[in-house]
C-alpha cells in the first residue's frame, strides 16, 4: 500500500493540488483495500477518509484500516465532504483562495458531479483528473500477478474441461454455462464478464451473446470467457472447430490470426510502445488481405477490472513497463460467414514477456 500512497501523493503534488475526491469503486479498491464499490474516498494532505453508508461501515473498517471510515447518513456524499472540509480548513474557509480537489471526471455520473458542484463550489475548485488515478493501476505488484496468474489458470483448466464435454448438438448457452460451472467450480468467486459462446455465422461477431443455436459440425466456437480470483480477473480467447474438414479459407484465417498474434507477442518487452504492438498484428493482418475485418485494438490492460490501462490500440502512447498485464487478441470476423479471436494474457517481464495462458493454440477440431 506504501508504494500506492506515494504514487498518489505524486498526483496531488503534480497537480498542485490540496486533496483528491475518489468515486471509482476500483481505484477505491485498489487504494483503501475495502471492496464495497458504494462509498467515495477523500484524500487530503494528512488525512485519509473513506465515507459509506451504514450498510457498509463495517466492512470498510475491517479491510480499509488506514482510512477514517465515515457514515454519510443522511447528508450525502458531497455534503459530508464539505462538513469535513470546513472542519480541516475553518481557518482559511474565508479567504478568496478555494482548495483545489482533484476529481475522477471520467467515472462519476453527471448528477453525482452537479451534488459536488453544487455543495463544494463556495469553497473547492474541482480539478478533473482524467485518467491519471486510473493508470496508477497498470503496473502490477508481484502479489497482484501472482493472482491474476491464478484466474488465468482457473480459465486454462475449464477450457480443458470444454475440450472434454462440447460436442455437435449443444447450443451456445449450454457450452457457456458449462465453462462456467467448471471456472466456479474450479474456485472463481464469480465471472470477470459475461461468457462468449459463438458458433457458426455468429462467430463473426466478435461480442456476441450465447444463443440457443445448436453447435453444428463445420462450424467454428468462439470462447471468450474469464474469471475473478480474490478480486483479480483473467480473460482468453479460443477458436476451435467442429469436424474433421475444414475449407481452405477457414484454415487461411485461423492461421493469420494465430501468426498475427505470435508476431506481435515476440515484440512484447519494457521500451516498446502500446501502439507499436497493435501496429504490428494490425500489419500482419492487412498484408494477408483482411485488415477491413480487424476492427478493434489488439489488447486491454487487466487487473481488479477486466478492461483497463494500458491498451493495445491504435492511440495508447503508453510506454510497456515490467509488471503490465495486457491481453493479446487479433481476430478476423467475415460479416455473414464465421470469425476467429485467439486471446491470451501476458505479464511484460524485464526483458520481454511471460503467457500467463498455457491452453494450446494449434487448431483444434473437435
Ligand atoms: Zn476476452
Ligand atoms: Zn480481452
Amino acid at each position: 500500500m506504501e508504494k500506492r500512497y506515494t504514487r498518489l501523493n505524486d498526483v496531488i503534488k503534480n497537480n498542485n493540488l490540496h486533496g483528491i475526491i475518489l468515486t471509482d469503486g476500483y481505484n477505491i479498491h485498489y487504494l483503501t483495500g475495502y471492496k464495497g464499490h458504494t462509498g467515495v474516498v477523500l484524500i487530503l494532505e494528512d488525512d485519509r477518509y473513506l465515507l459509506t453508508d451504514s450498510r457498509y461501515t463495517e466492512q470498510a473498517e475491517i479491510e480499509a484500516p488506514e482510512f477514517k471510515v465515515i457514515d454519510i447518513a443522511l447528508d450525502g456524499y458531497s455534503k459530508t465532504i464539505r462538513r469535513i472540509l470546513n472542519e480541516k480548513y475553518c481557518n482559511n474557509i474565508n479567504n478568496a483562495e478555494k482548495l483545489r480537489c482533484g476529481f475522477e471526471d471520467k467515472s462519476i455520473s453527471y448528477s453525482q458531479y452537479k451534488a459536488f458542484r453544487d455543495n463544494l463550489e463556495e469553497i473547492v475548485e474541482l480539478v478533473e483528473l482524467n485518467d491519471q488515478i486510473d493508470k496508477l493501476r497498470m503496473v502490477k505488484s508481484k502479489e497482484e500477478i501472482l493472482l491474476i496468474a491464478e484466474a488465468e489458470a482457473i480459465g486454462d483448466k475449464a477450457f480443458e474441461h470444454i475440450l472434454n464435454t462440447m460436442e455437435v448438438g449443444m447450443t451456445e448457452k449450454e457450452v457457456a454455462l458449462e465453462l462456467e460451472y467448471a471456472m466456479k467450480s474450479l474456485g472463481a468467486d464469480r465471472l470477470s464478464f459475461d461468457t462468449i459462446v459463438a458458433s457458426g455465422k455468429n462467430s463473426s461477431m466478435p461480442h456476441a451473446v450465447p444463443t440457443d443455436k445448436v453447435i453444428e459440425d463445420g462450424d467454428f466456437v468462439t470462447m471468450d470467457f474469464g474469471c475473478i480470483y480474490k478480486g483479480y480477473c483473467s480473460d482468453m480467447t479460443r477458436t476451435v472447430y467442429m469436424g474433421d474438414e475444414m475449407t481452405e479459407k477457414q484454415l487461411e484465417v485461423y492461421t493469420v490470426v494465430l501468426n498475427a498474434q505470435k508476431e506481435a507477442l515476440k515484440c512484447i518487452k519494457p521500451g516498446m510502445i502500446c501502439s507499436d504492438i497493435d501496429k504490428i498484428a494490425r500489419d500482419y493482418i492487412a498484408s494477408a488481405g483482411y485488415g477491413e475485418y480487424f476492427g478493434h485494438g489488439l489488447g486491454h490492460g487487466v487487473g481488479l477490472y477486466i478492461h483497463e490501462e494500458p491498451r493495445f490500440s491504435r492511440t495508447c502512447d503508453v510506454v510497456l513497463e515490467p509488471g503490465m498485464v495486457l491481453s493479446v487478441e487479433p481476430g478476423i470476423y467475415l460479416p455473414g460467414e464465421f470469425g476467429v479471436r485467439i486471446e491470451d494474457l501476458i505479464v511484460v517481464t524485464e526483458d520481454g514477456y511471460e503467457n500467463l495462458a498455457s491452453s494450446p493454440k494449434v487448431l483444434i477440431l473437435m
